[in-house]
């Protein structure tokens, strides 16, 4: 039996409105048992922490990631040329980058099937990282957006087959991308977007429908209100990136559940950094004026103000777009004035990223019973999301993982 007490922690539970000051928390064999003000005393063999007030919160979730991109170039070329190793690679580092960024569990979002392929190393114990819910490759009509990562099937049948496919394959959850892109990528200008949906109502039912069907809960790319709107009648979990929301589509969204990841970092971060991987000028300049005049994030803020269930996620591995990024896409929830309160936006990273990924009554919050991921920051979140940035300890399981920014070599985690 292994136990750690976390002494003194200013305590952000994640599902809270405010905070906890001078409490005690207990682990015993990874997972939370005791949260109180009062003391607990430390058995023999107990591990101790004291963090003299230091703030205490739930792992973070990324729920949007593609772990084989490395951020730094094209993601069409890198989906069509890179070897099975180079992906490989660029998974493991992306995979550590996380857990130095604070977040513990992610969702991966398929550039074929590497993301399956990274989530099996992480459990077989080859790779340290986060968790891991994989999609495998995106479902997209033929010559769709992302055919060149993902997987492509017309009509009810096809749909309903690659599913099944999928699932037998391992996958976690399904992701279907249920319009155009909204950029292109910028070397393929000819990308650009068409408002129209992807796939027939017929399709939609038959792709949803089989997923559920064998327990998998189904995400959709949607990035027109047009899309946004069939995916949500036809039953879809979750919208990926979202956009000008009708009301009648937010209705129906607080009615069924549903959940946005808005993804605003991506091109946030290109507008900023894009010069310096050579994204070109003209490229750059679209992205500036879609951050200045964000319709997505009006959309998208009418939406969470009405109700609707947001989850952190940040397109990582699009192009300037890092693990690290994460933190970032926390405080634009803010700054686009999707939510007023970080609060909030730190359970949209916790307990409510947990509950889009059906896995919350076993991780996502500081709780008994729950899996003990952890994130231990010098500075209060809460007067600055930043100050998430370059955690001062990173626990998972149970087990310390990250000290100062950096893995700790010793953690048994790695050498299983
Ligand atoms: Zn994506």
């Amino acid at each position: 039996m292994a136990e750690l007490l976390v002494k003194n922690a200013r305590l952000i539970d994640g599902i809270s409105d405010k905070p906890r000051d001078s409490v005690n928390v207990l682990i015993r064999d990874g997972k939370f048992e005791a949260i109180t003000e009062e003391q607990i005393e430390a058995g023999p063999g107990t591990k101790v922490v004291d963090l003299g007030g230091k703030t205490m919160l739930p792992g973070l979730f990324d729920c949007h990631a593609h772990l084989a991109w490395d951020g730094l170039t094209d993601i069409r070329l890198q989906s069509e040329n890179d070897s099975t190793a180079l992906a490989a690679m660029k998974s493991a580092l992306n995979m550590r980058r996380y857990l130095e960024t604070g977040v513990t569990t992610i969702r991966d979002l398929g550039v074929h099937w590497f993301g399956v392929e990274a989530r099996n190393a992480m459990i077989g114990g080859t790779v340290p990282g986060p968790r891991i819910l994989a999609s495998g490759p995106p479902i997209t009509t033929t010559g769709g957006h992302c055919w060149w990562c993902g997987v492509e099937a017309d009509g009810p049948d096809g749909v309903r087959q690659m599913v099944r496919d999928l699932a037998k394959n391992g996958v976690d959850l399904v992701k279907v991308i249920a319009t155009q892109a909204s950029l292109g990528s910028f070397l393929f200008p000819g990308s650009a977007s068409t408002p129209n949906p992807s796939f027939t109502d017929e399709e939609l039912a038959a792709l949803i429908g089989e997923s559920h069907n064998l327990g998998r809960k189904v995400t959709a790319h949607a990035t027109t209100p047009e899309g946004a709107h069939q995916v949500v009648v036809a039953g879809i979990d979750c919208i990926e990136h979202g956009t000008d929301f009708t009301d009648e589509t937010i209705e129906l969204m607080l009615q069924k559940g549903t959940f946005v990841v808005p993804t605003f970092s991506a091109s946030w971060m290109q507008a900023h950094y894009g010069h310096e991987i050579g994204i070109p000028e003209a490229e750059i300049e679209r992205r500036k004026k879609m951050i200045a005049d964000p319709d997505r994030a009006r959309g998208v803020a009418r939406a969470a103000k009405a109700g609707v269930n947001m989850a952190v996620g940040t397109d990582q591995g699009s192009p300037c777009t890092p693990p690290a990024a994460l933190i970032n896409e926390m405080a634009l929830h803010i700054e686009y004035g999707v939510v007023d309160d970080p609060m909030v936006v730190i359970k949209s990273a916790t307990s409510q990223a947990a509950k889009l990924c059906g896995i919350d009554a076993f991780v996502g919050s500081v709780e008994p019973g729950l899996v003990a991921d952890f994130v231990v920051v010098d500075q209060d979140p809460l007067a600055d999301l930043r100050n998430l940035y370059s955690p001062a300890m990173v626990f998972a399981d149970g087990e310390e993982i990250v000290r100062d920014g950096a893995l700790v070599p010793e953690n048994p985690l790695f050498f299983t």
